[in-house]
């Protein structure tokens, strides 16, 4: 049987019946944008999130422009992101005129490295041109980053922090989540992330209440909010006032309907990667240059089960041939990508993210991962003398 690289199948089987009922609830009614759904499922995400307030989106790249675009980011502010990431992460900086200024990360967890931040944050404010205004952490793979440290760093230099935890929702730190420490947290519900539905989605996460109005309104073509009207009166209907340049960045109400299922067992299915991950690095240790590594206190969703090889592409054209199925994130940085070249910092600054691009390699990882499939695939990885 061919194995699977993330398995959504397993997982549908398992609440087919709540999915089907909920996507047919949803056609029934009519109420395909911002239906009650919407509204439902953003307060569950804020409930699990341990924050006050989480607004859906069209996608989780959308989700990282709509705090920037609520700050106001504009030409000459610097953004502070790693370039070992999902090139969105860093996309949506120029987007607003603003520069993307390019972090190295930590050799053993992979996300942003505090230290480098530190210096590229003094660097820029040494050179004059650009305004630091923004940090965007990633939690790669599933791992969050250290946001208590970058909160610290955020708040030295009076930064706003972002999490982008596109791959990490569901990750903690001492049982704490990302939105204890970052401005917002930011998600995708792409269907292979963690938390995924069945088209794009995404979602801010904050206790900014302010952030939220204005965010909210962003969403919507810049739509006037409760703020906006409080102690005016206007002669049209309020519903088509713009009261800012906004864009439509709405998470669509069949998926919210999905989401609110999925959601019901995303506890459980973050326990069982768990399950699947250490199982994973008990079998890999001997066998490989590195298998992951979570810091004390954190808990990973596990995104991506990620190794290191010193002969990585070999491994890869072995484990093909044997049936398993392996994917590299990233292998090209984000500063050494076309688009990107130009705000590359100078050479040598990113030793660490180019080192990883040669050498990461990830493995099948899903909660449904059974052991006897494991099994096959920890046997390929060592029947690979390369
Ligand atoms: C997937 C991903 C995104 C973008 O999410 P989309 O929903 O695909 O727009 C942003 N950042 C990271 C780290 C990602 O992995």
């Amino acid at each position: 049987m061919s194995i699977a690289f993330i398995d959504l199948q397993a997982q549908r089987k398992r609440i087919e019946n709540e999915i089907n009922a909920a996507v047919k609830k949803v056609i029934e009614s009519g109420a395909y944008v911002m239906g009650p759904e919407v509204k439902q499922f953003e307060t569950q995400l804020a409930a699990y999130s341990g924050a006050k307030h989480a607004l859906g989106c069209a996608n989780g790249t959308e989700a990282i422009v709509l705090p920037l675009m609520a700050w106001g980011l504009r030409s000459g502010d610097a953004v502070f992101c790693p370039s070992f990431t999902f090139c969105a992460t860093g996309e949506v900086v120029p987007w607003l005129g603003a520069t993307p200024v390019f972090v190295d990360v930590e050799r053993d967890t992979y996300n942003m490295n505090p230290d480098h931040l530190v210096a590229q944050i003094e660097r820029v404010l040494k050179e004059g041109k650009l305004k630091p205004k923004v940090i965007i952490g990633v939690c790669l793979f599933g791992q969050a980053a250290n946001y208590p440290r970058l909160r610290e760093i955020a708040d030295q230099y009076d930064l706003k922090l972002i999490a982008d935890s596109a791959q990490g929702f569901g990750t903690t730190i001492n049982g704490k989540h990302p939105s204890d420490w970052a401005d917002c947290v930011t998600t995708s519900f792409f269907p292979a992330k963690p938390l995924g539905c069945y088209g794009d989605g995404g979602a801010v996460i904050t206790n900014d209440a302010a952030l939220t109005e204005v965010m909210d309104s962003l969403r919507v073509h810049g739509k006037a909010v409760a703020s906006d009207l409080q102690g005016r009166t206007f002669e049209h209907d309020t519903k088509y006032l713009n009261m800012r340049v906004g864009m439509n960045s709405r998470l669509d109400t069949i998926q919210a309907a999905i989401l609110i299922e999925k959601l019901n067992i995303f506890a459980d299915e973050i326990d069982k990667r768990n399950v699947v991950a250490h199982r994973y690095n008990d079998l890999l240790r001997p066998h490989v240059a590195s298998v992951p590594f979570v810091k004390p206190g954190f808990i990973s969703s596990w995104a991506q089960y990620t190794i290191e090889h010193d002969n990585r592409d070999g491994l890869a054209a072995h484990l093909k041939a044997q049936g398993v199925p392996t994917a590299v994130y990233y292998p090209v940085p984000m500063h050494m990508n076309e688009a990107y070249r130009r705000w590359a910092p100078p050479a040598g600054e990113l030793a660490v993210t180019e080192a990883l691009a040669e050498r990461v390699i990830s493995l099948p990882m899903h909660p449904y991962l059974d052991t006897a499939t494991q099994d096959r695939i920890v046997e390929a990885v060592r029947s690979f003398n390369g």
